[in-house]
């Protein structure tokens, strides 16, 4: 008799967008086939853990038929197109970054017809109208033609090297972690708010190996800027310079980060080019990068509300007296409302009528989930925690269930040193792959022992520098020790209004390591 083997699911939302019927499925699915619980991801999609083999076929049919998919959602293939998940309906930038990452989605989605004949018995999705020229732009392979006899133009026989992020973003909007992706479009409009074109980032990514010189965590570089007219070009350009470039033959040096680095921006921008078929226009002037939850109640510019929901960790679940997967589940279904899941694993409800607000209310404070941003513990709420054990297989240690006693214990040491009032990112995983992004964190932890942890420091509060490591394996019993001295230091020597991010990165780890060395407690 066959092994009761258990899989993990994950769905592909583009910019994080779930209809009502899809998140009813989705609950419905955990309860029946899974853990009864639902696992918001870094990119804005939904896990479900613990799907028997024998329930797979019936659990994708599910996901397919109620509007959702798999396809792409994991695999050396373009993962889920993120996007910032704020539904401003005044602010027409918005609106293009959720047209252009479906329409990248789209674009670079697999074509073959195995996954429904595997899943669905061949029975084709239904699939929302297309764009027109995002069917043409996927005929040929990225550098004008149609070489491949293949069902896959762009990807060809063998798909790509490694997986392939892709995000598209707003002046300003660092919500979806941008300078970790492998391609990020920004958008620009004009002065009346209509689209132009993209500034094009590309070959940032965080996963490393422990121990791996050659392995490392980089931001991604300015490219160009392209007209809107060319935009599908582009994007096929650089999925296909990397797709015929990147290292086939060793996995661990196989992302475009690895590419770029090697040739430098310089070279790999002009075999872009040659793909692309003239040159590329500079890269214009953007404003700062910053980091925004869009949690509570908020106007959306149309006269709605959307809320954000902080989920802790994703996990949508109930225990004891936090009743959260009861509460989004009667929401949805009295008021129909869209999702939008959020990178920080949170979880956005659109287009709420203003009147239907206490009644949205009244089911969150039942089911005690708070909804007042305000109300949460600073430390928690920009915390993030991938699942690691006991769901993933490379998992070295705990992660999501450990973070929540972590968080406590840094609160208690900053009050204990004076610094009640400090907040700072943390971010954990379980291992180096670095799912929950650790590595632009300002106080990052990965998994590097059993219960140890490798300790970065010195990202920003916005995540747009790369924290450094200091410290290779920390046990999770001396993580006050090693943290006291660090924060008294700060205490003493941070400048008005500097960040634990911003003031690691300025003093720098000689500076820290001799104050540590020295340092007494009282
Ligand atoms: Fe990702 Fe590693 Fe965490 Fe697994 S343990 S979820 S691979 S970071």
């Amino acid at each position: 008799q066959e092994k009761d083997y258990q899989f993990m699911l994950r769905t592909k939302n583009p910019g994080g967008f779930v209809p009502p019927q899809l998140y009813l499925a989705l609950d419905q699915l955990a309860d029946e086939y899974g853990n009864h619980t639902l696992r918001a991801t870094t990119r804005q999609g939904f896990q479900v853990h613990g799907i028997l083999k024998k329930n797979l076929k019936a659990a994708i049919a599910t996901i397919v038929k109620n509007l959702g998919s798999t396809l792409g959602a994991c695999g050396d293939i373009n993962r889920n197109v993120m996007a910032p998940p704020v539904p401003f309906k005044n602010r027409p930038e918005y609106k293009y970054a959720w047209e252009y990452a479906q329409n990248i989605a789209d674009l670079l989605s697999p074509q073959t017809g195995a996954y429904y004949e595997i899943w669905l018995d061949g029975e084709k999705a239904i699939s929302a109208e297309e764009d027109p020229e995002v069917k043409a732009a996927r005929q040929s392979n990225g550098n004008g033609t149609k070489v491949h006899d293949s069902e896959e133009p762009l990807y060809g026989t063998y798909y790509m090297p490694r997986k392939f992020k892709v995000s598209v973003t707003v002046p300003g909007d660092n919500s979806i972690d941008l300078y970790s992706q492998d391609l990020t479009l920004v958008v620009i409009t004009n002065s009346q708010g209509e689209l132009e074109g993209f500034d094009v980032f590309a070959g940032g990514g965080l996963g490393r190996t422990h121990n791996k010189e050659e392995t490392f965590a980089r931001l991604a570089d300015p490219i160009c800027y392209v007209d809107k007219a060319d935009v599908y070009e582009i994007v096929k350009a650089i999925v296909a310079t990397q797709r015929d470039y990147g290292d086939r033959t060793d996995r661990r040096h196989a992302r475009l980060k690895y590419l770029i680095n090697d040739w430098g921006v310089d070279r790999f921008r002009a075999k872009v080019e040659e793909y692309f078929g003239k040159p590329v226009a500079p890269f214009k002037p953007l404003p700062e990068f910053k980091y925004e939850d869009f949690l509570g109640w908020q106007e959306q510019g149309d006269g709605k509300l959307f809320l954000g929901i902080s989920i802790d960790n994703g996990r949508v679940k109930n225990e004891g007296s936090l009743q959260l997967k009861t509460a989004l589940r009667e929401i949805v279904e009295k008021f129909h409302l869209p999702i939008r899941l959020t990178p920080h694993q949170n979880l956005i409800f659109c287009d709420i009528d203003p009147k239907n607000k206490s009644a949205i209310q009244e089911i969150l404070d039942r089911c005690g989930v708070v909804s007042n941003p305000d109300e949460i513990e600073p430390l928690v709420r920009y915390a993030m925690a991938c699942p690691a054990l006991p769901t993933c297989g490379l998992a070295i240690t705990e992660s999501e269930r450990a973070i929540p006693g972590i968080l406590q214990r840094i609160r208690a040491l900053l009050n204990q040193v004076g610094l009640q009032n400090e907040h700072f990112v943390v971010r954990m995983t379980g291992c180096p792959n670095g799912c929950a992004r650790p590595y632009m964190a300002e106080l990052g932890f990965v998994g590097s022992g059993p219960e140890s942890y490798q300790v970065w420091l010195g990202g920003s509060p916005d995540q747009t520098r790369l924290a450094q490591p200091i410290v290779e394996k920390l046990h999770d019993n001396d993580i006050e020790s090693f943290l006291e001295p660090i924060f008294v230091y700060f205490q003493k020597s941070r400048e008005a209004d500097e960040s634990f991010g911003d003031f690691c990165s300025r003093v720098g780890f000689d500076a820290i390591r001799e104050f540590a060395a020295q340092y007494q407690p009282e």
